[in-house]
């Protein structure tokens, strides 16, 4: 049992001097288009791949919000109803 332990604790530490090693990628940044499933930045207003508008102005708040989202980020427009 303490054997599987030490086991795992060293795969553990392995994995995060992995992560530490990487260079440092901000996978939260990262979303996939809604019609085309390409890789894009959560920031573009279009997708490069297949041309599709990824944002739209919210007609409350005139913030841009992700088309995707039926409701509005900032403001919450579009939640009642
Ligand atoms: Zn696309
Ligand atoms: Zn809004």
């Amino acid at each position: 049992m303490i054997f599987l332990l030490l086991i795992s604790l060293a795969f553990l530490l392995l994995r995060i001097q992995d992560e530490s090693n990487e260079t440092a990628v901000d996978v939260s940044v990262i979303a996939s288009c809604p019609a085309c499933e390409e890789e894009i930045s959560i920031d573009w207003m279009v997708c490069p791949h297949c041309l599709q508008r990824l944002r739209e102005s919210c007609p409350s708040c005139q913030k841009r919000k992700l088309i995707s989202h039926s409701f509005c980020t900032s403001c919450g427009s579009g939640t009642q109803g």
